[in-house]
């Protein structure tokens, strides 16, 4: 519940979801939730990943937009 609570405060304000460092304006305009050290290495980390989807077999995601959206939908 804490920790929920946690990222959900992380995630409003512009701080890292990683290492809770600030982000810049500029970073997070761009729809960073990560300082560039975090997701410099969360982009090397994962050059992709499977997502399950409910109506079709997983699907390999390269495009972190994509997978945004697909969490946005997951989200609702
Ligand atoms: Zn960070």
């Amino acid at each position: 519940m804490l920790l929920e609570h946690l990222l959900e405060l992380l995630y409003i304000m512009k701080y890292c979801i990683v290492c809770s460092d600030e982000i810049s304006s500029a970073r997070y305009g761009l729809g960073y939730k990560t300082c560039l050290c975090c997701g410099d290495k969360i982009a090397k980390a994962r050059k992709h990943c499977i997502v399950p989807l409910a109506k079709s077999n997983y699907q390999p995601v390269t495009n972190p937009n994509t997978l945004k959206q697909l969490n946005k939908y997951a989200a609702a």
